[in-house]
This record gives C-alpha cells, sequence and structure tokens, in this order.
C-alpha cells in the first residue's frame, strides 16, 4: 500500500507521521507509566516538542511555528497517544486551545510579544473556559472582565484546566487563555472577551491542583482564581464582545483532535490484543482461534478503521483554516471516542486478569478514553449540537 493515502496526504504529512512516531516511541513510552501512575507532567517532555515543531504545528512560519494543516494536527495527536493519552492531552491543551487560538484570533502585537515563546516551549500555557458552575452551558459563566483604564479587571473562577499548573506545589504555567463576560446584547446574551493572562498579572493564583482522577493523570488540571486580577488592555485577544465565535470556531479543531487522541488509544489496544492473544494459549490454542476472541479482534479493527476514515475526511474538509462543518467536528468526536473506550473495553476482556493491572497499558488507555467522552464538550452535546444542525438546516 502506498504511504501516500488520505491519513497521509502528502510527502511533508508522511515524514511528519515518521517523526512523531519515533518521537513517541523513544521518547514518551519509556515515561509514560510512571508519570501516570505518580500523577506528574512531564513538562520538559512537553517542551521538547517545540524542538521538533510540534507546539506551533497550526501556526504559520512567519511566527515560528511549522505552519501545517489540521490533518497535520491529527496525526501527532493520532501517535502521541499510541503511548501516552495523558502527555498528549497536555500537548493539546498548549498546542490547540492556546496556540491555535491565539494565533487566529489575536492581533499583530500581541502575537509578535507572544507567538513565538509558545512555539519553542519556553512559554507553556493554556485555555479557560469551563468553571465550578459552568461547563456545558457555557454562557452560563459568571468570570467578568472589567475596562479600568489601561487595564481589565477580571474576576471569576476556572475549573478543570489542564496545564492550569505545572507541577504538585500548583506552580501556574506561563499564561491562560481566559473567557470572561464584558457585556449583554440587546437580547440579554451575554458578551464574550477573552484574554491572555500571564502568570505575573497581580490577582491570578492557581487555586488547586485537582488530584485523583480516573485517568489522564499525566496531565495536570487545575482551578483557578481571578480576584480583580489586573490584565493590561493589550492583551485582549482580538475586539472586545467577539471571543464567542473565537471559542466556536476552535472547538472545532479542539474536538476534532479530541477524536484523533481516540485513533491513537484504541490502535494501541489493538495491538496488544493481538500481540497477547497469538502468544497466550488456553485449552491448548492461541487465544486468537476462540470464536468471541476473534469477535472482540474483528469489531474493534473495523470499528477504529470506520472511525479512522471519518476522523481524517473531517480534517481533510477542515484544511488550513481550521474549521469546516460544525456537525462533524462533533461528529468524529461523537463516535471515535465510545470507539475507543470500546475497543480498550475489548482489550480489557481479551488480556483477561492481565488486562486489568497497569503493566499491559490496556487499563490506563481505558481510563484515559472514558474523559474523551467528557472533555472538549460530552456526548449529550455533540448529540444535542448535531440534531439541532440537521433540523434547523
Ligand atoms: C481532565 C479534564 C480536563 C479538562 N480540561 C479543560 C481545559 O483545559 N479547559 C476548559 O475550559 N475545560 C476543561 N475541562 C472541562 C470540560 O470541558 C467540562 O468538564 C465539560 O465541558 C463538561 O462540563 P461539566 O463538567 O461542567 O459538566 P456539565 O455541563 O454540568 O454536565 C453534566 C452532565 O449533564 C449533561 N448535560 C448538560 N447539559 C445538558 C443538556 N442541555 N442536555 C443534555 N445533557 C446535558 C452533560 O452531558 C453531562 O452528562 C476539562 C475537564 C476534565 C475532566
Amino acid at each position: 500500500m502506498s504511504s501516500i493515502n488520505i491519513y497521509t496526504p502528502t510527502e511533508e504529512h508522511s515524514m511528519l507521521r515518521d517523526m512523531v512516531k519515533d518521537f513517541t516511541k523513544t521518547k514518551v513510552e519509556p515515561q509514560a507509566h510512571d508519570y501516570n501512575k505518580e500523577e506528574k507532567f512531564n513538562v520538559e517532555l512537553l517542551k521538547s516538542l517545540g524542538e521538533i515543531g510540534l507546539l506551533g504545528i497550526t501556526v504559520p512560519e512567519e511566527y515560528g511555528g511549522s505552519g501545517m494543516d489540521t490533518t497535520a494536527a491529527v496525526i501527532a495527536h493520532e501517535e502521541l497517544s499510541y503511548s501516552d493519552p495523558g502527555f498528549c492531552l497536555a500537548y493539546l491543551a498548549h498546542s490547540m486551545l492556546l496556540v491555535n487560538n491565539f494565533s487566529v484570533n489575536a492581533g499583530k502585537e500581541l502575537k509578535e510579544k507572544h507567538l513565538e515563546s509558545m512555539c519553542t516551549g519556553d512559554f507553556v500555557g493554556a485555555m479557560a473556559m469551563s468553571e465550578p458552575d459552568a461547563g456545558t452551558d457555557v454562557l452560563g459563566m459568571t468570570t467578568k472582565a472589567v475596562k479600568d483604564g489601561d487595564f481589565y479587571s477580571i474576576t471569576g473562577r476556572k475549573m478543570w484546566i489542564t496545564n492550569g499548573c505545572l507541577d504538585d506545589k500548583g506552580t501556574a504555567s506561563d499564561g491562560v487563555l481566559v473567557y470572561a463576560v464584558t457585556g449583554e446584547n440587546e437580547k440579554g446574551r451575554p458578551e464574550l472577551s477573552s484574554f491572555l493572562v500571564t502568570k505575573d498579572c497581580p490577582g491570578f493564583t492557581v487555586g488547586q491542583k485537582i488530584m485523583d482522577k480516573l485517568g489522564m493523570r499525566s496531565s495536570n488540571t487545575a482551578e483557578l482564581v481571578f480576584e480583580n486580577c489586573k490584565v493590561p488592555k493589550s492583551n485582549l485577544i482580538g475586539e472586545e464582545g467577539d471571543s464567542l465565535i473565537h471559542m466556536m470556531k476552535n472547538l472545532e479543531i479542539e474536538r476534532l483532535t479530541l477524536a484523533a487522541m481516540s485513533l491513537g488509544i484504541a490502535r494501541r489496544c489493538i495491538d496488544e490484543m493481538v500481540k497477547y492473544s497469538k502468544e497466550r494459549e488456553a485449552f491448548k490454542k492461541p487465544l486468537y482461534k476462540f470464536g468471541q476472541i476473534q469477535k472482540h479482534l474483528a469489531e474493534s479493527y473495523a470499528k477504529y478503521q470506520a472511525s479512522r476514515a471519518y476522523v481524517y475526511q473531517t480534517a481533510f474538509n477542515m484544511g488550513a483554516e481550521g474549521t469546516g462543518d460544525r456537525k462533524d467536528s462533533d461528529g468524529v468526536k461523537l463516535v471515535a471516542t465510545t470507539m475507543a473506550k470500546e475497543v480498550a473495553d475489548s482489550a480489557i476482556q481479551v488480556l483477561g486478569g492481565y488486562g486489568y493491572v497497569a503493566e499491559y497499558h490496556v487499563e490506563r488507555m481505558w481510563r484515559d478514553a472514558k474523559l474523551l467522552e467528557i472533555g472538549g464538550g460530552t456526548l449529550e452535546a455533540h448529540q444535542k449540537n448535531i440534531a439541532m444542525d440537521l433540523c434547523n438546516s
């Protein structure tokens, strides 16, 4: 089979996949078990992704990025998740939620100040949309920003923020793209703006590092607190009141790359299932000779391939812009994340007791897959969005 296909549409994509695969095998895989077990974020490893151009993968070259398209972002997330989805989530929070959003929506001056260091890894950051009392109902956010001379004053709390802190002591990351309410339109709906809040802004603190997560344990999740936090006016991203559109557009590439992470998880689980079912014997036969085990293998493979085609077709449609038809960015996440969890579940079943312990990897993949049905939009949110778009078009 040619190496040029919908999954690697050009030589450049093919080289990218080989490079990320090699990085994953040599650098990500060896640390995955320990960092997940200890709930530690490998920030140095994340920074080293800057050296191979992954942190600014979708950022134009003039700002220090790699200037690649949506398919490239999907390739990077698929490959990194093969070994450590938790680490990949930290990568996604930086490169897609912060950097891609900032690159598309911030003004030239602000980009000239920060974007290059975001691409090299000198600036590691996050995006804060969710709050303790507002997740799916994002317009219910209560964090407010009020203009005060040359500053905005931000007050509120953000919850579940990946890369919100760098370590167990709660050291803040270099900066966070924060959404806040800055007004109300004539229909009484909140108007959102977004700001780059850097770690030195007075009034910004890390509330807590959230511990004991089910999965994605090699990424840090934090609560962030803003108490009359003073942010220079120049850190406003785009125009005041425009950020609901920024958010909706960036959610598309976020959901697509979360779906891509599901592909890495599923492929790893299929590989582990195949290996084990050839090696392990029961009743004097390798496991793969049993019909019920064949069902796990065959259905996992076919479901993975179906999701993979949908993810890459959607990436192709989104092209260099990173946006397309919202039904499909919701759609790929709806099907691929559940597929990954089901495939990981099959893998645990095929490995029997060994599948239930960390040494065989698949139980971690199952725990990590579960987050993908919640973060970046719950399954129910995707169902609602797709149905509404289908019926209202
Ligand atoms: C590990 C982790 C990392 C995260 N990283 C980030 C991050 O970096 N930045 C960030 O901003 N957020 C982040 N999040 C937050 C994540 O996006 C939210 O958890 C998610 O959007 C769901 O919001 P919620 O938890 O408030 O649940 P809720 O919105 O309260 O939902 C609870 C349940 O109600 C259902 N529900 C809600 N509304 C409806 C409806 N209209 N119809 C039917 N069912 C409904 C939901 O589907 C869900 O089943 C992260 C979360 C986790 C767990």
